[in-house]
């Protein structure tokens, strides 16, 4: 079985979260999109309703599964028989940053390869931190967001 993880902390997710998935579906027996949870950081929305926009975007996904974790993603993939870490690239930003955990993970878990897809055009500037100014200013995210999440905001 391929089996990759798609990690985050999804507050809320977005379009372009769920393009990267969708893309990877063909690539993958199954994915597990796992919700990290961090006790240290605040979020915009809760555990439980980040956790439900997930399973809502993945409802009819029936090779995607949606799970919580925490510790360490090497671990979690251990644990999981996980053999790719799946992620989007969008600018050199995401570059730098995942490159180096990309390396971190092969340093824990030799097993594990890091896979990503190159954002889609009109996903590049799609991000959670974008959606959650647009709700602060009490605008309309609703370009952002999969269909399933803007019917429960
Ligand atoms: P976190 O909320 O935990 O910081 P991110 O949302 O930054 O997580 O990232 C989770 C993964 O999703 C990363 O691989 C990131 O590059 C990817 N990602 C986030 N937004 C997009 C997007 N618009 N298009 C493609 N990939 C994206």
């Amino acid at each position: 079985m391929r089996i990759a993880l798609f990690a985050g902390s999804f507050d809320p997710i977005t379009k372009g979260h769920e393009d990267i998935v969708r893309r990877a579906i063909p690539l993958f027996d199954k994915i597990i999109v796992a919700m990290g949870v961090n006790s240290v950081k605040t979020y915009h929305f809760s555990e439980e309703r980040r956790m439900m926009f997930l399973e809502a975007t993945f409802a009819n996904s029936p090779s995607i599964e949606v799970l919580k974790y925490d510790g360490l993603t090497a671990d979690f993939c251990k644990k999981h028989q996980v053999n790719a870490i799946l992620r989007g690239l969008r600018n050199a930003a995401d570059f730098d940053y995942e490159y180096s955990i990309a390396h971190l993970n092969k340093h824990l878990n030799k097993e594990l390869e890091t896979v990503f897809l190159a954002a889609s055009p009109e996903f590049i500037c799609f991000s959670s931190t974008i959606v959650r100014e647009i709700l602060k200013g009490g605008k309309d995210p609703s370009p952002y967001l999969p269909r399933p999440v803007i019917d429960l905001i």
